[in-house]
């Protein structure tokens, strides 16, 4: 085969080991990353590939594995330096998770000449699954160096003639089987065959930091992975019940960075123990407004943290309607209570729906687990659902809710929960 373009570092074909069942394929194998909006919107460019760079490396780490990345028009292409399939499939696979990707293709990168093209196609079609059927093909050509001396459609003329040739499979340019795309680029051509969508969104880091209210439950990792979605880094915040609780709930909310962790990297969790602030909302007869009160006062503890840590806005798992303390009035009740805006992805959102979501992120299974939520521990038997702001007033004016969250934000204990650490 012959030989790639030397500055763009090349490594011959190569023979995956592990992969013997699988002839392979003409070419140099690699993972080819379609990018999201900024492709769509124009945004700042430069500034979302260099997040996303930055943020594929660090979700390789743990990996232990050397890649190169190039930033081509429009698509990344990750190399791992060992050129070992098995290599590139941990990569891909990784892929997945690391927002403002979205797709993930197993290419292979050949040399910028028909024939090695051709070859690799062939290898492709070769080794697909519904070739035993005769299944059907189409080959999807597209240029972004136009300077390429053939245009898509004399490639797909070409390409498709030889696998017809070769394999004698019918053609179905619509509902094929099997489609093979070729994308001439610059300094090479990528074939492959299907994709896996990515996660989608933007770059973690490209819009800013924010702080996660993190419970046990299903909703806040939800709204968490949300909100690490359209660009945030975040920390996260949880409040045990602690002295009054069992640490339950703080091994849940640590079993839940830590997964959550695999969309950002560098995770931090904040625990503070909660109870104590619990029973003297109580012992000042906030009666039926106290988990209302409770909330009030955990997001403006939340506040001065975010505050430390330079987060700019903070983020719950409130959909509207969904328990007692999330009623509209209650929900304003609760905007009343601090100034950094409050995020709440999930606020017209189903049950079900949120379900779903925990499920395929993979926290639901966590959030699911028993523990002694703080909220549940002094609560009252009939709780406000119509809070009035200026009654919450009186009751932290009582408090000193102001001093009392600057003194529980000084009581935090610090966890760094990494995905790839055992247990997760
Ligand atoms: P979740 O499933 O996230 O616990 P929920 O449906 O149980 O939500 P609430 O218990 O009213 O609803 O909590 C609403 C939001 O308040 C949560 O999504 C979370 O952001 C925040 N919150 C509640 N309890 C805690 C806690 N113990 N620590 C930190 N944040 C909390
Ligand atoms: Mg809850």
């Amino acid at each position: 085969m012959p030989m790639l373009d030397a500055a763009a570092g090349q490594v011959g074909t190569s023979t995956a080991p592990g992969q013997d069942a699988k002839a392979p394929v003409a070419g140099e194998p690699c993972v080819l990353l379609k990018l999201g909006e900024i492709v769509l919107k124009g945004r700042n460019r430069d500034q979302f590939e260099r997040r996303l760079q930055n943020n594929i490396r660090s979700a390789v780490k743990g990996l232990g594995i050397k890649i190169q990345i190039w930033q081509r028009e429009g698509v990344i292409v990750v190399r791992a330096e060992s050129g070992e399939l098995a290599d590139v499939d941990a990569v891909a696979r990784r892929m997945l998770d690391v927002m403002g990707i979205v797709w993930v293709h197993r290419a292979w990168r050949v040399a910028k000449e028909p024939d090695a093209t051709v070859q690799a196609a062939l290898d492709l079609v070769g080794q697909h699954p519904a070739l035993v059927r005769k299944g059907a093909f189409a080959i999807r050509a597209r240029r972004r160096d136009k300077r390429f001396p053939m245009t898509s459609s004399e490639l797909n003329i070409l390409v498709g003639s030889k696998v017809q040739e070769r394999y004698d499979l019918p053609v179905n340019l619509k509902h094929p089987d099997i489609a093979v795309f070729i994308e001439v680029d610059q300094r090479e051509v990528f074939v492959f065959t299907d994709g896996t969508p990515g996660a989608g969104g933007l770059p973690v880091g490209m819009s800013g930091r924010a702080l996660v209210l993190m419970s046990g439950g299903i909703d806040s990792p939800v709204a968490a992975y949300r909100m690490m979605r359209r660009g945030l880094k975040v920390d996260f915040l949880h409040f045990s019940g602690m002295p009054f609780t069992g640490p339950e709930s703080i091994y849940k909310a640590y079993a839940l960075v830590r997964e959550l962790d695999k969309f950002q990297g560098g995770s931090r969790l904040f625990v503070v123990p909660f109870g104590k602030a619990q029973q003297q909302i109580k012992s000042s007869g906030a009666d039926r407004l106290q988990i209302v009160a409770q909330r009030r006062l955990m997001l403006k503890t939340a506040e001065v943290v975010a505050h430390n840590l330079g987060g700019a806005a903070l983020i719950t798992g409130d959909a509207l309607g969904q328990v007692s303390s999330q009623t509209l009035q209650n929900i304003t009740a609760l905007d009343d209570a601090v100034e950094l805006p409050i995020m709440r992805p999930l606020i017209g959102m189903d049950k079900i729906e949120i379900m779903a979501e925990a499920r395929r992120i993979h926290t639901l299974a966590i959030s699911e687990l028993p523990d002694e939520d703080c909220c549940t521990v002094l609560t009252p038997r009939r709780a406000e659902t119509r809070a009035k702001i200026d009654d919450l007033r009186q009751i932290e004016k009582r408090l000193d809710a102001g001093e009392m969250a600057e003194q529980l934000s000084t009581t935090l204990q610090e966890h760094r929960p990494s995905y790839g650490d055992p247990g997760a």
